[in-house]
């Protein structure tokens, strides 16, 4: 070990812990930027890819932006003076990633193209393997594998018999050219309704088929004149009164107001998208079959400043009808009409149990992942699996989504974890992980309380698990907060 890791003074025989973090996105650079500061030098990161970046890596479709305002979708302690615009678009997201781990020298500990593969608790410790044939053997593992890393292809008859181009949003094929073509886009979800508003301008006829209207919060996307980006060089603070007053507005306009359904803040929510459609869509019928039938924020709410013009525009058109199946030429929909198409965007969303799967990942006993997730992904307040001991997830299962900035949740969750980790390091334990008992009783509390959340209100989302409950932290963002802020060690088996 280099340096003597942060907090350990006192401690009589501190131990040396090896690391391995999978995944070099948002939260696998964090995780190595904070490591090293606390002084463990013994680190490795696994990244599949062979650039780091995460989902601002593989989401490359026209359009892409972040609807978190940039200000808040950043580091605590790497604000950021050069964001172009309020909601600044994924390439400038993707190059501030790629910027914050370069002037923290993270990729001199990453290992690109090794995908790891299995990861075995044996003898106390955990043995990985990648799929290149790589072996290590570390004391702890972190999992920042992500949520949304898995395109969900649609099961729809005919796909593969498309003669045009067909790709994922997730999956964009930059090769294929927009300009003059026929393009026709399935799902309008956050991915499709950005897509649209991208492109409209771009291609001979859009055609986007929508299965389930989207509720949609009006968007002002100002650009950041050169004085104001100035400003924030040469005056930091006036960066964080911004980021204070938008978390703050986050928090009480949108986080507390999505675990209650029935608060004021929700219904301000709703009169917002509801005059929003009716304001920007003139033509009724348009008008109605946009305004969707179940309540707002139910599904993740979709923020978009041109979604609306861009599906007024002549050559876009609506399709509500569904989709009965794919023909080489286009779209056939249930009404018998053939929706002629050159390119083909499934903007359908994407596999969110996967978590850290494939990768196989065998605990305590020989019990797999599998195992343990047999029903559903469950964890104590989504950071560690029962008999699954020194493996902590970042954006784990159930945790914080929403319109969050989700890199403050994974700073939040890698400072509980680095208090678990302590214990370790300092020697008070080997082995150290949440008990059966413990994320029971988390898991009851927190389906229980699910149940009063705005997505438990009648919709269907990607939010909602098997049995229809919603995968997420149902509680407000000042309770995650607190919950994040030092672990409760009786929840812990510590051995
Ligand atoms: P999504 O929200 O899951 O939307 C998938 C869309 O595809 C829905 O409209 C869905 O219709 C439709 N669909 C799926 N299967 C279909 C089928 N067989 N036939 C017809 N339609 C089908 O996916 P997404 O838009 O990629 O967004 C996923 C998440 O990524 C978002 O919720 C958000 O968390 C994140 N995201 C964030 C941003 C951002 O700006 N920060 C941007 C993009 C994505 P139904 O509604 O009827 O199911």
């Amino acid at each position: 070990m280099g340096a003597e890791p942060a907090g350990s003074e006192g401690s009589a025989a501190p131990r040396e812990l090896r690391f391995a973090v999978v995944g070099a996105g948002m939260a696998g650079i964090l995780s190595a930027i904070k490591l090293t500061e606390a002084g463990f030098t013994h680190l490795t990161v696994y990244e599949k890819a062979d650039r780091l970046g995460g989902t601002w890596r593989e989401n490359t479709y026209p359009g892409i932006a972040c609807d978190v305002p940039s200000h808040l979708y950043r580091y605590s302690f790497a604000p950021n003076p050069d964001w172009s615009h309020t909601f600044s678009p994924g390439d400038e997201i993707e190059a501030y990633f790629e910027q914050v781990a370069k002037d923290h020298d993270v990729e001199r500990c990453i290992r690109f193209g090794e995908e790891v593969t299995r990861c075995a608790f044996v003898d106390g410790r955990w043995h990985l393997e990648t799929a290149k044939g790589t072996h290590d053997v570390v004391d702890v593992v972190i999992a920042a594998t992500g949520v949304l890393h898995q395109p969900k292809y649609p099961d729809i008859d005919g796909l593969d018999t498309f003669e045009g181009h067909a790709f994922h949003s997730a999956r964009w094929d930059h090769r294929v050219p927009l300009e003059g073509a026929r393009v026709g886009v399935i799902g309008n979800g956050s991915s499709g309704v950005q897509i649209c508003g991208a492109i409209v301008d771009r291609v001979q006829h859009l055609t986007l088929f929508q299965r389930t209207a989207q509720w949609i919060t009006p968007q002002d996307n100002v650009p950041y004149t050169e004085a104001e980006k100035d400003d924030f060089r040469r005056h930091p603070e006036k960066m964080h009164e911004l980021h204070a007053g938008i978390a703050q507005l986050f928090a009480e306009g949108f986080g507390n107001a999505v675990v209650d359904a029935d608060s004021v803040h929700m219904r301000n929510i709703e009169d917002t998208c509801r005059l929003h459609l009716e304001e920007k869509v003139k033509d009724p019928e348009l008008c109605e079959k946009l305004r969707p039938d179940y309540r707002a924020a139910c599904k993740r709410l979709v923020v978009s400043g041109d979604f609306y013009d861009a599906i007024q525009q002549p050559n876009a058109e609506l399709v509500t009808e569904a989709i009965e199946r794919i023909e080489p030429h286009g779209v056939r929909t249930c009404d018998g009409r053939l929706h002629e198409l050159d390119v083909l965007v499934l903007a359908t969303g994407f596999r969110v149990d996967a978590f850290m799967r494939p990768m196989s990942v065998i605990g305590h006993d020989g019990v797999t992942l599998a195992d343990a997730w047999a029903d559903r992904p469950i964890a104590y307040l989504s950071i560690s699996i029962p008999d699954f001991p020194n493996f902590f997830m970042l954006n784990g299962p159930n945790g914080p989504v929403g319109n969050f900035s989700l890199i403050e949740v994974a700073e939040l969750q890698f400072g509980y974890v680095m208090q678990l980790v302590e214990r370790l390091h300092s020697g008070e334990c080997r082995e150290i992980n949440a008990t059966h008992d413990a994320t029971e009783r988390f898991e009851a509390a927190r389906t229980e309380a699910a149940k009063s959340t705005i997505w438990a209100s009648g919709c269907r989302s990607w939010y909602l698990d098997d049995r229809g409950v919603p995968s997420t932290w149902p509680w407000t963002f000042d309770t995650f907060r607190a919950e994040m802020a030092a672990p409760d060690l009786g929840a812990y088996d510590l051995r």
